[in-house]
Protein backbone atom coordinates (compact mmCIF):
# COMPACT_ATOMS: atom_id res chain seq x y z
CA UNK A 1 0.00 0.00 0.00
CA UNK A 2 1.47 3.41 -0.63
CA UNK A 3 2.57 5.74 2.08
CA UNK A 4 -0.13 8.40 1.37
CA UNK A 5 -2.91 5.77 1.02
CA UNK A 6 -1.89 4.41 4.55
CA UNK A 7 -1.25 8.30 5.79
CA UNK A 8 -5.24 8.62 4.60
CA UNK A 9 -6.45 5.76 7.03
CA UNK A 10 -4.83 6.32 9.86
CA UNK A 11 -6.10 8.40 12.75
CA UNK A 12 -5.93 11.66 14.12
CA UNK A 13 -2.25 12.32 13.25
CA UNK A 14 -1.55 15.07 14.96
CA UNK A 15 -2.64 13.80 18.48
CA UNK A 16 -0.03 11.10 18.29
CA UNK A 17 2.98 12.76 16.97
CA UNK A 18 5.06 10.42 19.73
CA UNK A 19 3.99 7.26 17.86
CA UNK A 20 4.47 8.63 14.41
CA UNK A 21 7.49 9.86 15.24
CA UNK A 22 8.70 6.55 16.67
CA UNK A 23 7.23 4.11 14.45
CA UNK A 24 6.26 3.59 10.67
CA UNK A 25 3.13 2.28 10.18
CA UNK A 26 2.66 -0.70 7.94
CA UNK A 27 -0.38 -2.78 6.79
CA UNK A 28 -3.46 -4.05 8.87
CA UNK A 29 -2.87 -7.29 11.11
CA UNK A 30 -6.45 -7.45 12.32
CA UNK A 31 -9.56 -5.60 13.32
CA UNK A 32 -11.35 -5.62 16.57
CA UNK A 33 -14.75 -4.11 17.68
CA UNK A 34 -13.29 -0.53 18.06
CA UNK A 35 -9.51 -1.14 17.32
CA UNK A 36 -7.06 -1.54 14.73
CA UNK A 37 -4.24 -3.68 15.04
CA UNK A 38 -0.88 -2.52 12.26
CA UNK A 39 2.50 -3.82 11.61
CA UNK A 40 4.31 -0.95 12.42
CA UNK A 41 8.50 -0.45 12.07
CA UNK A 42 10.50 1.30 15.07
CA UNK A 43 12.67 3.48 12.89
CA UNK A 44 15.50 4.27 14.99
CA UNK A 45 16.34 0.11 14.94
CA UNK A 46 14.44 -1.06 12.42
CA UNK A 47 12.37 -3.99 14.67
CA UNK A 48 8.79 -4.90 13.45
CA UNK A 49 5.60 -4.49 16.25
CA UNK A 50 2.66 -4.71 15.96
CA UNK A 51 0.29 -1.24 17.18
CA UNK A 52 -3.06 -1.60 18.46
CA UNK A 53 -4.93 1.50 17.77
CA UNK A 54 -7.59 2.15 19.78
CA UNK A 55 -10.49 4.16 18.76
CA UNK A 56 -11.51 6.57 22.08
CA UNK A 57 -14.07 8.76 20.17
CA UNK A 58 -17.25 6.60 19.48
CA UNK A 59 -16.85 5.39 23.48
CA UNK A 60 -19.10 3.37 23.30
CA UNK A 61 -17.61 0.47 25.17
CA UNK A 62 -19.83 -2.92 25.34
CA UNK A 63 -17.58 -4.94 27.69
CA UNK A 64 -17.78 -5.54 30.62
CA UNK A 65 -18.49 -3.52 34.17
CA UNK A 66 -20.01 -0.74 32.25
CA UNK A 67 -16.82 1.27 32.03
CA UNK A 68 -15.77 3.77 28.95
CA UNK A 69 -13.73 3.22 26.70
CA UNK A 70 -10.91 5.12 28.12
CA UNK A 71 -11.00 3.44 31.56
CA UNK A 72 -11.25 0.11 29.98
CA UNK A 73 -8.15 0.46 27.98
CA UNK A 74 -6.42 1.88 30.82
CA UNK A 75 -7.16 -1.11 32.73
CA UNK A 76 -5.72 -3.31 29.50
CA UNK A 77 -2.39 -1.65 30.09
CA UNK A 78 -2.01 -1.75 33.36
CA UNK A 79 -3.08 -5.72 33.20
CA UNK A 80 -0.32 -5.89 30.48
CA UNK A 81 2.55 -4.49 32.17
CA UNK A 82 1.54 -7.24 35.48
CA UNK A 83 1.64 -10.37 33.31
CA UNK A 84 4.71 -9.13 31.33
CA UNK A 85 7.82 -11.06 31.17
CA UNK A 86 6.39 -14.73 30.97
CA UNK A 87 7.13 -16.64 27.52
CA UNK A 88 3.88 -17.60 25.96
CA UNK A 89 2.11 -14.07 27.29
CA UNK A 90 2.72 -10.88 24.25
CA UNK A 91 4.69 -8.45 25.63
CA UNK A 92 3.84 -4.78 25.82
CA UNK A 93 6.49 -2.66 24.31
CA UNK A 94 5.47 0.96 24.14
CA UNK A 95 2.24 3.22 24.89
CA UNK A 96 0.93 6.38 23.20
CA UNK A 97 -2.16 8.15 24.42
CA UNK A 98 -3.59 11.23 23.39
CA UNK A 99 -7.38 12.35 23.57
CA UNK A 100 -9.02 10.23 21.03
CA UNK A 101 -6.37 7.45 20.02
CA UNK A 102 -4.24 5.36 21.93
CA UNK A 103 -1.62 3.40 21.24
CA UNK A 104 -0.44 0.16 22.15
CA UNK A 105 2.77 -1.37 20.98
CA UNK A 106 3.27 -5.10 21.21
CA UNK A 107 5.96 -7.31 20.12
CA UNK A 108 4.95 -8.57 16.40
CA UNK A 109 4.12 -12.39 16.22
CA UNK A 110 4.57 -13.08 12.61
CA UNK A 111 3.08 -16.40 12.62
CA UNK A 112 -0.43 -14.32 13.30
CA UNK A 113 -3.68 -16.17 15.01
CA UNK A 114 -4.16 -20.02 16.37
CA UNK A 115 -7.37 -19.40 14.62
CA UNK A 116 -6.37 -18.75 11.35
CA UNK A 117 -3.38 -21.36 11.73
CA UNK A 118 -6.45 -24.41 12.50
CA UNK A 119 -8.42 -22.93 9.67
CA UNK A 120 -5.79 -23.76 7.42
CA UNK A 121 -5.20 -27.48 8.68
CA UNK A 122 -8.32 -28.60 9.82
CA UNK A 123 -7.11 -30.27 13.22
CA UNK A 124 -4.14 -30.36 15.05
CA UNK A 125 -2.47 -33.86 15.54
CA UNK A 126 -2.63 -34.88 19.52
CA UNK A 127 1.01 -34.39 19.63
CA UNK A 128 0.75 -30.67 18.48
CA UNK A 129 -2.71 -29.85 20.37
CA UNK A 130 -0.12 -31.14 23.75
CA UNK A 131 2.80 -28.71 23.02
CA UNK A 132 0.17 -25.53 22.66
CA UNK A 133 -2.66 -26.74 25.19
CA UNK A 134 0.94 -26.66 27.67
CA UNK A 135 1.93 -24.05 26.81
CA UNK A 136 -1.57 -22.07 27.62
CA UNK A 137 -2.15 -23.64 30.76
CA UNK A 138 1.24 -22.52 31.87
CA UNK A 139 0.29 -18.83 30.70
CA UNK A 140 -2.75 -18.93 32.53
CA UNK A 141 -1.36 -20.34 35.48
CA UNK A 142 0.74 -17.19 35.33
CA UNK A 143 -2.15 -14.95 34.80
CA UNK A 144 -4.29 -16.45 38.00
CA UNK A 145 -1.26 -16.17 39.83
CA UNK A 146 -1.17 -12.50 39.49
CA UNK A 147 -4.84 -12.78 40.57
CA UNK A 148 -6.28 -11.97 37.27
CA UNK A 149 -9.10 -13.55 35.04
CA UNK A 150 -8.63 -13.55 31.40
CA UNK A 151 -12.56 -14.19 30.33
CA UNK A 152 -12.27 -14.09 26.94
CA UNK A 153 -10.05 -17.26 26.26
CA UNK A 154 -10.26 -18.36 22.16
CA UNK A 155 -7.63 -19.50 19.42
CA UNK A 156 -8.60 -15.35 18.03
CA UNK A 157 -6.74 -14.27 20.97
CA UNK A 158 -3.75 -17.16 21.41
CA UNK A 159 -0.89 -15.64 18.76
CA UNK A 160 2.08 -18.00 17.37
CA UNK A 161 5.62 -16.44 17.20
CA UNK A 162 8.11 -17.30 14.41
CA UNK A 163 8.59 -20.88 16.68
CA UNK A 164 5.12 -21.15 16.66
CA UNK A 165 4.99 -21.00 20.57
CA UNK A 166 1.98 -19.37 21.80
CA UNK A 167 1.68 -15.45 22.71
CA UNK A 168 -2.07 -15.07 24.73
CA UNK A 169 -3.24 -11.73 24.12
CA UNK A 170 -6.18 -9.32 24.26
CA UNK A 171 -6.55 -8.37 27.88
CA UNK A 172 -9.45 -6.40 27.20
CA UNK A 173 -11.90 -7.97 28.84
CA UNK A 174 -9.24 -9.00 32.22
CA UNK A 175 -10.11 -8.06 35.58
CA UNK A 176 -8.10 -7.85 38.87
CA UNK A 177 -10.19 -10.11 41.07
CA UNK A 178 -9.76 -9.86 45.16
CA UNK A 179 -9.38 -12.62 47.05
CA UNK A 180 -13.24 -14.25 47.35
CA UNK A 181 -14.48 -12.00 44.85
CA UNK A 182 -16.70 -13.17 42.21
CA UNK A 183 -17.54 -11.37 39.05
CA UNK A 184 -21.54 -10.88 37.22
CA UNK A 185 -20.86 -9.65 33.76
CA UNK A 186 -21.37 -11.31 30.79
CA UNK A 187 -18.68 -10.78 28.71
CA UNK A 188 -16.55 -13.09 26.47
CA UNK A 189 -17.56 -14.83 23.17
CA UNK A 190 -20.63 -17.41 23.13
CA UNK A 191 -19.51 -20.60 22.42
CA UNK A 192 -16.73 -20.49 25.31
CA UNK A 193 -18.57 -19.06 27.49
CA UNK A 194 -18.92 -21.29 31.37
CA UNK A 195 -22.10 -22.46 32.38
CA UNK A 196 -21.62 -20.10 35.51
CA UNK A 197 -21.22 -16.85 33.50
CA UNK A 198 -24.36 -17.70 31.97
CA UNK A 199 -26.83 -19.00 35.13
CA UNK A 200 -25.41 -14.94 35.86
CA UNK A 201 -27.40 -13.62 33.28
CA UNK A 202 -30.48 -15.68 33.87
CA UNK A 203 -30.25 -15.92 37.48
CA UNK A 204 -30.95 -13.38 40.52
CA UNK A 205 -29.69 -15.94 42.80
CA UNK A 206 -26.24 -16.94 40.97
CA UNK A 207 -23.09 -17.40 43.11
CA UNK A 208 -21.16 -15.06 40.52
CA UNK A 209 -17.97 -16.74 39.02
CA UNK A 210 -14.52 -16.51 38.76
CA UNK A 211 -11.09 -17.56 37.38
CA UNK A 212 -12.20 -20.98 36.47
CA UNK A 213 -14.33 -19.67 33.25
CA UNK A 214 -10.88 -19.92 31.96
CA UNK A 215 -9.98 -23.08 32.56
CA UNK A 216 -13.50 -23.74 30.50
CA UNK A 217 -12.73 -22.36 28.19
CA UNK A 218 -9.25 -24.22 27.87
CA UNK A 219 -11.21 -26.98 27.35
CA UNK A 220 -13.36 -25.54 24.15
CA UNK A 221 -10.35 -24.54 22.69
CA UNK A 222 -8.64 -28.07 23.31
CA UNK A 223 -11.67 -29.77 21.60
CA UNK A 224 -12.17 -27.31 18.46
CA UNK A 225 -7.96 -28.03 18.34
CA UNK A 226 -8.25 -32.04 18.37
CA UNK A 227 -11.32 -32.55 15.80
CA UNK A 228 -11.58 -28.86 14.36
CA UNK A 229 -15.17 -28.23 15.28
CA UNK A 230 -16.10 -26.87 18.57
CA UNK A 231 -17.78 -29.17 21.84
CA UNK A 232 -21.25 -26.91 21.60
CA UNK A 233 -22.94 -25.83 18.75
CA UNK A 234 -26.39 -25.35 17.47
CA UNK A 235 -27.45 -22.85 14.69
CA UNK A 236 -29.73 -21.71 16.81
CA UNK A 237 -27.79 -19.51 19.71
CA UNK A 238 -30.21 -20.24 22.62
CA UNK A 239 -29.96 -23.87 21.74
CA UNK A 240 -26.04 -23.43 21.85
CA UNK A 241 -26.67 -21.70 25.40
CA UNK A 242 -28.31 -24.62 26.83
CA UNK A 243 -26.01 -27.12 25.80
CA UNK A 244 -23.35 -25.13 27.66
CA UNK A 245 -25.37 -25.02 30.61
CA UNK A 246 -25.53 -28.51 30.86
CA UNK A 247 -22.62 -29.63 29.49
CA UNK A 248 -23.80 -31.48 26.89
CA UNK A 249 -20.93 -32.41 24.23
CA UNK A 250 -19.94 -35.43 23.22
CA UNK A 251 -17.06 -37.67 21.19
CA UNK A 252 -19.31 -39.48 18.62
CA UNK A 253 -18.85 -38.04 15.81
CA UNK A 254 -16.13 -39.75 13.54
CA UNK A 255 -13.05 -37.61 13.81
CA UNK A 256 -12.39 -38.97 17.98
CA UNK A 257 -12.33 -42.49 16.58
CA UNK A 258 -8.33 -42.10 16.01
CA UNK A 259 -8.10 -39.96 19.23
CA UNK A 260 -6.53 -41.70 22.45
CA UNK A 261 -7.93 -41.98 25.63
CA UNK A 262 -6.26 -39.30 27.83
CA UNK A 263 -6.78 -36.17 25.61
CA UNK A 264 -10.73 -36.99 26.18
CA UNK A 265 -10.11 -37.58 29.62
CA UNK A 266 -8.53 -34.28 30.25
CA UNK A 267 -11.29 -32.25 27.93
CA UNK A 268 -14.19 -34.22 30.36
CA UNK A 269 -12.64 -33.00 33.23
CA UNK A 270 -11.90 -29.00 31.69
CA UNK A 271 -15.80 -29.28 30.78
CA UNK A 272 -17.36 -29.84 34.03
CA UNK A 273 -20.44 -27.91 34.66
CA UNK A 274 -20.08 -27.20 38.55
CA UNK A 275 -16.82 -25.17 38.92
CA UNK A 276 -16.08 -26.41 42.29
CA UNK A 277 -15.81 -29.62 40.66
CA UNK A 278 -13.45 -28.23 37.38
CA UNK A 279 -9.84 -29.58 37.71
CA UNK A 280 -7.36 -27.12 38.27
CA UNK A 281 -4.71 -25.68 36.29
CA UNK A 282 -1.77 -27.63 38.17
CA UNK A 283 -3.79 -30.93 38.17
CA UNK A 284 -4.74 -30.44 34.57
CA UNK A 285 -0.72 -30.10 33.93
CA UNK A 286 -0.20 -33.14 35.92
CA UNK A 287 -3.08 -35.16 33.61
CA UNK A 288 -1.34 -38.10 32.13
CA UNK A 289 -1.92 -36.04 28.50
CA UNK A 290 1.09 -34.35 29.25
CA UNK A 291 2.90 -37.05 30.65
CA UNK A 292 4.43 -38.59 27.43
CA UNK A 293 7.67 -39.35 28.48
CA UNK A 294 8.74 -42.23 25.99
CA UNK A 295 7.27 -40.48 23.00
CA UNK A 296 9.41 -39.27 19.61
CA UNK A 297 7.95 -37.24 16.94
CA UNK A 298 6.67 -40.44 15.22
CA UNK A 299 5.14 -41.49 17.84
CA UNK A 300 7.36 -44.75 17.91
CA UNK A 301 8.72 -45.67 21.77
CA UNK A 302 12.37 -44.58 21.94
CA UNK A 303 14.46 -47.38 23.95
CA UNK A 304 11.34 -48.92 24.95
CA UNK A 305 11.27 -51.51 22.50
CA UNK A 306 14.61 -53.11 23.57
CA UNK A 307 14.14 -52.63 27.22
CA UNK A 308 11.05 -54.88 26.92
CA UNK A 309 12.11 -57.34 24.89
CA UNK A 310 15.36 -58.21 27.09
CA UNK A 311 12.72 -58.22 29.59
CA UNK A 312 10.64 -60.92 27.52
CA UNK A 313 13.25 -62.45 27.32
CA UNK A 314 14.35 -62.83 31.29
CA UNK A 315 10.46 -63.94 31.68
CA UNK A 316 10.80 -67.04 29.12
CA UNK A 317 14.11 -67.95 30.47
CA UNK A 318 12.36 -68.16 34.43
CA UNK A 319 9.39 -69.77 33.76
CA UNK A 320 10.78 -72.64 31.23
CA UNK A 321 13.25 -73.95 31.98
CA UNK A 322 14.52 -75.22 28.90
CA UNK A 323 18.28 -75.43 27.75
CA UNK A 324 18.85 -72.07 26.16
CA UNK A 325 19.12 -72.16 22.17
CA UNK A 326 20.49 -68.90 20.63
CA UNK A 327 18.39 -69.02 17.31
CA UNK A 328 15.02 -69.95 18.65
CA UNK A 329 15.17 -67.76 21.17
CA UNK A 330 16.27 -64.79 18.58
CA UNK A 331 13.98 -65.80 16.27
CA UNK A 332 11.12 -65.77 19.76
CA UNK A 333 12.47 -62.14 19.59
CA UNK A 334 11.90 -60.73 16.62
CA UNK A 335 8.41 -62.26 16.91
CA UNK A 336 8.01 -60.68 20.17
CA UNK A 337 9.34 -57.53 18.55
CA UNK A 338 7.56 -57.06 15.72
CA UNK A 339 3.46 -57.96 18.06
CA UNK A 340 4.75 -55.42 20.21
CA UNK A 341 5.30 -53.06 16.80
CA UNK A 342 2.04 -54.04 14.77
CA UNK A 343 0.12 -53.47 18.59
CA UNK A 344 1.66 -49.87 18.91
CA UNK A 345 0.70 -49.26 15.57
CA UNK A 346 -2.63 -51.14 15.40
CA UNK A 347 -4.31 -47.63 15.93
CA UNK A 348 -2.61 -45.85 12.99
CA UNK A 349 -4.19 -49.24 11.28
CA UNK A 350 -7.04 -48.48 8.88
CA UNK A 351 -9.85 -50.29 9.41
CA UNK A 352 -10.92 -52.60 6.70
CA UNK A 353 -14.51 -51.42 4.85
CA UNK A 354 -15.99 -53.80 2.54
CA UNK A 355 -16.65 -51.49 -0.63
CA UNK A 356 -20.23 -51.12 0.17
CA UNK A 357 -19.78 -49.13 3.12
CA UNK A 358 -17.01 -47.25 1.53
CA UNK A 359 -19.46 -46.25 -0.87
CA UNK A 360 -22.27 -44.69 1.69
CA UNK A 361 -20.26 -43.48 3.78
CA UNK A 362 -17.01 -42.67 2.52
CA UNK A 363 -16.88 -40.21 5.46
CA UNK A 364 -16.22 -42.93 7.35
CA UNK A 365 -12.17 -43.93 5.84
CA UNK A 366 -10.05 -41.41 8.02
CA UNK A 367 -8.07 -40.45 4.79
CA UNK A 368 -11.16 -39.47 2.95
CA UNK A 369 -12.49 -37.30 5.58
CA UNK A 370 -9.07 -36.23 5.72
CA UNK A 371 -9.52 -35.01 1.93
CA UNK A 372 -13.47 -34.18 2.40
CA UNK A 373 -12.43 -31.56 5.29
CA UNK A 374 -9.51 -29.65 3.57
CA UNK A 375 -11.59 -29.60 0.59
CA UNK A 376 -14.45 -27.81 2.58
CA UNK A 377 -12.07 -26.10 4.16
CA UNK A 378 -10.23 -24.65 1.25
CA UNK A 379 -13.72 -23.90 -0.23
CA UNK A 380 -15.79 -22.72 2.60
CA UNK A 381 -12.73 -21.84 4.90
CA UNK A 382 -13.88 -18.03 4.43
CA UNK A 383 -17.34 -19.05 6.14
CA UNK A 384 -15.72 -19.44 9.26
CA UNK A 385 -15.74 -16.03 10.93
CA UNK A 386 -14.16 -14.51 13.31
CA UNK A 387 -15.44 -13.71 17.34
CA UNK A 388 -18.00 -16.22 16.35
CA UNK A 389 -15.94 -19.00 15.77
CA UNK A 390 -19.26 -21.49 15.99
CA UNK A 391 -19.93 -21.59 12.22
CA UNK A 392 -16.58 -23.72 12.05
CA UNK A 393 -19.03 -26.31 13.44
CA UNK A 394 -21.21 -26.15 10.17
CA UNK A 395 -18.23 -27.40 7.81
CA UNK A 396 -18.39 -30.50 9.56
CA UNK A 397 -21.99 -30.67 9.34
CA UNK A 398 -22.45 -34.18 7.24
CA UNK A 399 -25.70 -34.61 7.59
CA UNK A 400 -28.27 -33.79 5.18
CA UNK A 401 -30.13 -31.03 6.73
CA UNK A 402 -33.62 -32.98 8.66
CA UNK A 403 -36.46 -30.46 6.57
CA UNK A 404 -34.55 -30.88 3.54
CA UNK A 405 -34.70 -34.96 3.51
CA UNK A 406 -38.51 -34.66 4.28
CA UNK A 407 -38.86 -32.77 1.23
CA UNK A 408 -36.49 -35.33 -0.57
CA UNK A 409 -38.44 -38.34 0.68
CA UNK A 410 -42.21 -36.92 0.02
CA UNK A 411 -41.43 -36.12 -3.55
CA UNK A 412 -39.86 -39.69 -3.77
CA UNK A 413 -43.59 -41.30 -2.31
CA UNK A 414 -45.71 -38.96 -5.04
P1 LIG B 1 -9.45 -6.90 20.05
O1 LIG B 1 -9.61 -6.55 21.49
O2 LIG B 1 -9.97 -5.82 19.15
O3 LIG B 1 -9.95 -8.27 19.72
P2 LIG B 1 -6.73 -7.97 19.86
O4 LIG B 1 -5.67 -7.54 20.80
O5 LIG B 1 -7.29 -9.33 20.04
O6 LIG B 1 -7.88 -6.85 19.80
O7 LIG B 1 -6.15 -7.85 18.36
C1 LIG B 1 -6.99 -8.08 17.24
C2 LIG B 1 -6.26 -8.95 16.23
O8 LIG B 1 -5.07 -8.27 15.76
C3 LIG B 1 -5.73 -10.27 16.78
O9 LIG B 1 -6.74 -11.23 16.83
C4 LIG B 1 -4.62 -10.57 15.79
O10 LIG B 1 -5.13 -11.06 14.57
C5 LIG B 1 -4.03 -9.19 15.51
N1 LIG B 1 -2.91 -8.95 16.45
C6 LIG B 1 -3.01 -8.40 17.67
N2 LIG B 1 -1.82 -8.31 18.27
C7 LIG B 1 -0.92 -8.84 17.41
C8 LIG B 1 0.51 -9.08 17.47
N3 LIG B 1 1.21 -8.74 18.53
N4 LIG B 1 1.10 -9.66 16.40
C9 LIG B 1 0.36 -10.01 15.33
N5 LIG B 1 -0.98 -9.82 15.21
C10 LIG B 1 -1.62 -9.25 16.24
MG1 LIG C 1 -9.24 -10.22 20.27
Amino acid sequence: MAKEEIDDLLPDKDAAKGFYAKYEPKEILGKGISSTVRRCIEKETGIEYAAKIIDLSSDSHDGADGKTMLEATLEEIHILRMVSGHPYIIELHDVFESSTFIFLVFELCKNGELFDYLTSVVALSEKKTRYIMRQLFEALQYVHGKNIVHRDLKPENILLDDNFNIKLTDFGFARVVKPGEKLFDLCGTPGYLAPEVLKCNMFETAEGYSYDVDIWACGVIMFTLLVGCPPFWHRKQMVMLRKIMEGDFSFTSPEWADITEPPKDLIRKLLVVDPNERISIKEALNHPFFQIMFWDQDNSVKGGTSRRFSRICQITLEHKEQKFDARKMFKFGILCVRAIVRIQRLRFTPEPLSMEVARVDPYRIKVLRKVIDACAFRVYGHWVKKGEGQNRAALFENMPKVELKQIYVNNLSR
